[in-house]
């Protein structure tokens, strides 16, 4: 770009379009919204039009980042990304089959901080922190502070993964692994790299998508310094989540190659076929390829987001006519005991 004093004649740069110094991604974790009402107030919502639960927001907390924030409709209660994360009273109704620890995760965690579940990879609880919270979370009850070990502590999981062969691939998982620090991440990559029966580190994150900095150059160093093949999988749930200030940070992650997205279907939020068909189309576009669509995990305060499975299937098989192979994300539901994520469809 030409600097505008070398252009003869150049007005001075008008202040309206000159580019703004962006927050770092710290400062938008640290400025996040934290309350339902001051989510109301900033989208214009009358107290009545929102049934809000105190007790829901003790046990988690809100939070939102201010660009996703930004990215809702004013004064419409019924917005998909607000449905997301406001402390609804919906959630303080008790329906049987939802529980606390759906995925009986707590009988795979054999030391803290890694979960070993399927065969040939296993996941490291590398930050409890998160974001955003997502109301249907279903770690929303994770012991987090059992399982979050610091530099030394990383040990005997290390030893664990380095011990069995089997494992070619390390999954960062959370809370959102992109809230911990580049120098921790950076440290921990630099541990796996030296066992050598990894070869992949795979990152499954939301927080690029509501805080798009994330994907700054202190990241890109590592992730493309490492010996290790990256997989990047975001949790995209609505086309109106890719923001330019996305497909922007996107653009710069395709050095380390192509990412993938994973979904929640969410009554209320993406269960219909043109969001769901919008959602592959953009994310696509912004250089994602669709990975799972999950059925809602049976997360105790949740029951409110669940979609029925026949209507799950028949949401996919929309997609399956109205969109290429390649687009269709595989429909999905965990469940306890498994060895692999169960594919519907
Ligand atoms: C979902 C999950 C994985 C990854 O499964 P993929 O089908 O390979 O995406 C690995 N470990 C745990 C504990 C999981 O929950
Ligand atoms: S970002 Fe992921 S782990 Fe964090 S609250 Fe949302 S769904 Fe849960």
């Amino acid at each position: 770009m030409i600097p505008q004093t070398d252009r003869p004649g150049a007005d001075p740069i008008d202040p309206q379009i000159a580019p703004q110094i962006e927050p770092s991604w710290q400062a938008q974790l640290r400025d996040a919204v934290r309350s339902g009402a001051e989510l109301c107030q900033l989208l214009e919502l009358r107290p009545q039009q929102v049934a809000l639960s105190a007790q829901a927001a003790q046990q988690f907390p809100v939070q939102v980042p201010r660009a996703f924030v930004g990215l809702m409709a004013k004064r419409d209660p019924a917005d998909p990304l607000l449905l997301q994360v406001l402390n609804s009273a919906l959630e303080d109704r008790h329906q049987d089959g939802y529980g606390p620890d759906p995925l009986d995760e707590a009988a795979y965690n054999p030391l803290p901080g890694l979960l070993h579940k399927y065969p040939g990879r296993a996941l490291l609880i590398v930050s409890g922190k998160c974001a955003i919270h997502c109301r249907y979370c279903f770690r929303r009850h994770f012991p987090y502070a059992a399982n979050n070990p610091g530099r030394q502590n990383w040990q005997p999981a290390l030893d664990y993964l380095a011990a069995d062969s089997s494992l070619h691939e390390v999954i960062f998982s959370g809370g959102d692994p992109l809230s911990a620090p580049d120098t921790q991440l950076r440290w921990l990559c630099e541990r796996l790299e030296q066992i050598p029966h990894l070869q992949r580190l795979r990152i499954h994150t939301r927080l690029p998508v509501v805080i798009p900095q994330r994907i700054d150059a202190a990241l890109l160093a590592w992730l493309t310094a490492t010996r290790l093949q990256i997989q990047m999988v975001l949790h995209i749930n609505h086309p109106n989540e890719i923001s330019p200030a996305l497909a922007r940070a996107l653009q710069r992650l395709r050095a380390i190659g192509p990412c993938l997205n994973q979904s929640v279907l969410l009554a209320g939020v993406n269960d219909d076929l043109d969001t769901l068909a919008n959602l592959q189309e953009r994310a696509y576009a912004a250089g994602v390829l669709p990975y799972y669509l999950f059925c809602l995990d049976r997360v105790q305060g949740a029951a409110h987001y669940a979609v029925p499975r026949h209507r799950a299937l028949e949401l996919v098989r929309g997609l399956r006519q109205r969109l290429p192979g390649y687009l269709v994300p595989r429909l999905a539901i965990e469940e306890a005991g498994q060895q692999s994520k169960t594919l519907l469809g």
